[in-house]
């Protein structure tokens, strides 16, 4: 047996494995490659089942208050058109993601502080009353007090990402908010009973393979009921620009897989930024081990406004076209779309 096929044994009789193994991992090449795709496929099948869920994103709100410096929608950046969508067109939108064949529907927006828990708590209440369907939000660190009454509004899972291990990293990207914030925030939701959902983006500048196995082996560590990852996309408006991508194009997918194989559970979606990467990038993440799209539901006129990378997808699209899209793709991986809301797998 050779070293990749040793180590995926191990991984898949749920044995430990290090960082410096992980790192050997990602950075196999040609057969290895495809063999830790085909294994974490394998594993995403047996355990998740072929079935894709459906969570339709509604981008809110492009107002920050952060400075992030990958993110298109920092507040510094000046070229960005902000806006807010109304209550209304928030739980219409919700209306049309059911209608649609989202079991889920996920929040998303800046860090505004115009939603305070009062106000998306009101929203949340209608969606729940009105369509019943799941609800994720995702709209940056929040109080334990905010998120307890996020809680009891109805709101069933909460999506933050750690964006990175590296202390040093974090801090010199984020500077309106320590790495530990986020992680007590997790702690919070977590004890508040949320469903909760985190990851990291994949090659900020700097990282090494290295970087990207601590990465995996933190999110794995946090038990995650749901784990996004995308690659970093350097944007032109943002101290990052001009970033390059990382030199092996396939270490991107290498980490989904690997989050696969640490975590058989999860649920892992194809992530919108993999579609910048490559044109059929999200297809090619639900063959190496992940088993969630998001179809982008925000209506038409404000997604041009909500490009937190270049090149994102269908931002000339609107909800119904996204929709019909991901019906096509997912026909042709024949992979049928999830009934129901798709919940975590994992006891509490
Ligand atoms: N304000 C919320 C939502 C942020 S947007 C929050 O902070 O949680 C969701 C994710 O987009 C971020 O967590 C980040 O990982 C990702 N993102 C932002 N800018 C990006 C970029 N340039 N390339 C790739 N992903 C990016």
């Amino acid at each position: 047996m050779n070293v990749t096929q040793e180590l995926l044994s191990r991984l898949l009789a749920n044995q430990p494995v290090t960082a410096a193994e992980l790192a050997l991992l990602l950075k196999a090449q040609g057969k290895a490659c495809e063999l830790i795709y085909a294994t974490a496929d394998g594993l995403r099948s047996r355990r998740m089942g072929d079935e894709v869920f459906l969570r339709g994103i509604i981008e809110f709100s492009n107002i920050c208050k952060n400075n992030c410096w990958y993110c298109g929608i920092r507040c510094d950046n000046t070229s960005v058109t902000r806006y807010r969508m109304t209550d209304e067109e928030i739980i219409e939108t919700a209306r049309n993601a059911q209608r649609w064949g989202c079991g889920t529907v996920v929040l998303q927006s800046g860090e505004d502080p115009f939603y305070t828990a009062g106000r998306l708590g009101d929203i949340l209440r209608r969606i729940k009353e009105e369509t019943g369907l799941a609800v994720t939000l995702s709209v940056g660190v929040r109080s334990r007090d905010e998120l307890s009454r996020l809680k009891e509004a109805g709101c069933d899972r909460y999506l933050l990402r750690f964006e990175t291990t590296s202390n040093a990293l974090f801090s010199a990207i984020h500077p309106d908010e320590p790495f530990e914030n986020r992680v007590r925030c997790l702690t919070d939701l977590r004890e508040l009973g949320y469903q909760v959902g985190s990851g990291f983006m994949i090659g900020l500048p700097g990282s090494t393979p290295e970087m990207i196995a601590h990465d995996i082996l933190f999110a794995t560590r946090l038990s995650l009921d749901m784990i996004g990852c995308g690659p970093f996309l350097s944007h032109p408006d943002t101290p990052l620009a001009e970033k390059p991508l990382l030199a092996d194009r396939e270490i991107y997918y290498k980490t989904i897989a690997l989050l696969r194989l640490l975590n058989p559970d999860a649920h892992i979606p194809a992530t919108t930024a993999f579609d910048a990467l490559d044109p059929d990038g999200r297809n090619l993440v639900l063959q190496r081990g992940a088993n969630v799209f998001m179809p982008n539901v925000t209506p038409g006129k404000f997604r041009r406004n909500y490009q937190l990378y270049p090149n994102k997808p269908c931002v000339d699209e609107d909800g119904a076209a996204c929709a019909i899209c991901v019906r096509g793709r997912l026909a042709n991986l024949g992979r049928p779309v999830g009934s129901g809301p798709g919940h975590t797998k994992r006891l509490p």
